[in-house]
């Protein structure tokens, strides 16, 4: 539905509805840059922050296999040999299929409200806060309900992790349940709170806080525009530079699209590159690095608004879904193209990212 026949963007919004040749164009600007991909990877291993190439100026060579980064890099903090900290991935994945069960859950829709009583009741006697509004749209009022679960931490500073649990309001009579492109961002997060409550009520966690957060409307309720899109985020970090807390964001995670069976996340170039390097070591780690950044590319989603704003954000997704994408924003986005296996490599990637972040 509303299929544009044009457009000039180069960047990728997560609900963005691309035309096939712009698709393909991109896909081979994505194949293009791989080779300056896998120098930044290897950037690791020298100033750590190495800025991604100009897709105009990466070189179409052959690239060199990746090589591992040295134990001393910097800024990276020493790996040590703690064992890799793992999800319960047949819990995330069951949460993923419960979820994805409710159906269509685009803003304020029955179903919406439901997922909502569905993520408080899994977050009961957690600190819990809510970010509702009403959100003008081009296609008229609606209602918006960030939730945000805070786990207290011994050390000064926030980890935020996002991920959104509205889907796509155009395809709301298609039939499309967005079992990755809704489900697994809201799956992972629940599976997190698990991970990051603390031992009892009261009881910190040994680093820095972290806070969980669904967002809403980040899909588009017409075509993604600066302003037709991530109404939930924009809310949020408008909110969130006024009262101070923006400051003190150490860094701030998005999760889309992360249980693909074909899982290939893609390195976003609209984030810091520090952070994005980090998360590769953490990938590294667990011996997860080919699935990550062999395609790079900017792409909109949630973690705009406060890229936008000088937060360090980093946004893991998986934007080649299927041959082509052809199971993005389409009713073929189901339970049978995911993987509990995918959830689990992307889960203990950014698990150990938050580890690797407290040492800081
Ligand atoms: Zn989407």
């Amino acid at each position: 539905m509303n299929r544009p026949t044009t457009t000039t963007r180069v960047s990728l919004p997560c609900a963005f509805l691309r035309p096939l040749w712009l698709k393909i164009f991109l896909m081979l600007l994505l194949t293009f840059a791989l080779a300056s991909t896998i120098a930044c990877a290897k950037g690791i291993s020298s100033a750590g922050a190495t800025a991604p190439a100009p897709k105009s100026e990466s070189p179409a060579t052959t690239p060199a296999p990746p090589e591992a980064a040295p134990p001393d890099s910097s800024p990276l903090p020493h790996i040590d040999s703690n064992p890799l900290p793992h999800i319960d991935s047949k819990r995330a994945f069951q949460y993923t299929r419960e979820v994805t069960a409710f159906g269509p859950r685009y803003m304020g829709s029955e179903n919406h409200k439901k997922l909502e009583h569905y993520i408080l009741d899994h977050l009961k006697g957690d600190q819990v806060e809510d970010d509702a509004f009403a959100a003008d749209t081009v296609a008229g009022k609606f209602p918006v309900r960030n939730i945000i679960a805070k786990f207290p931490g011994t050390k000064d500073g926030i980890i935020v992790i996002l991920g959104h649990y509205d889907t796509v309001y155009p395809l709301r009579n298609s039939g499309f349940v967005g079992a990755n492109d809704g489900g697994s961002s809201t799956a992972i997060l629940l599976e997190y709170a698990n991970q990051v409550r603390g031992g009892g009520a009261g009881k910190k966690r040994d680093g820095y806080s972290v806070w969980l957060v669904w967002t809403d409307g980040e899909e588009a309720v017409r075509q993604w525009t600066d302003t037709d899109s991530v109404y939930g985020a924009r809310h949020l970090a408008e909110k969130w530079e006024k009262d101070g807390t923006l400051k003190r964001i150490k860094a701030l995670v998005v999760m889309d699209m992360i249980a693909d069976a074909d899982l290939d996340i893609v390195r976003n170039t609209k984030g810091a590159p520090w952070l994005l390097d980090l998360i590769y070591a953490a990938a590294e780690r667990g011996g997860y690095q080919s699935h990550f950044y062999a395609q790079q590319g900017p792409i909109e989603d949630d973690h705009v608004p406060f890229f936008n704003r000088g937060v360090p954000t980093a946004d893991v997704i998986d934007l080649d879904y299927g041959y082509n994408n052809v199971f993005w924003h389409s009713p073929q986005d189901t339970m049978d193209k995911l993987s509990p296996k995918s959830l689990e490599i992307v889960g203990d990637t950014i698990l150990e990212t938050i580890r690797l972040l407290d040492q800081r």
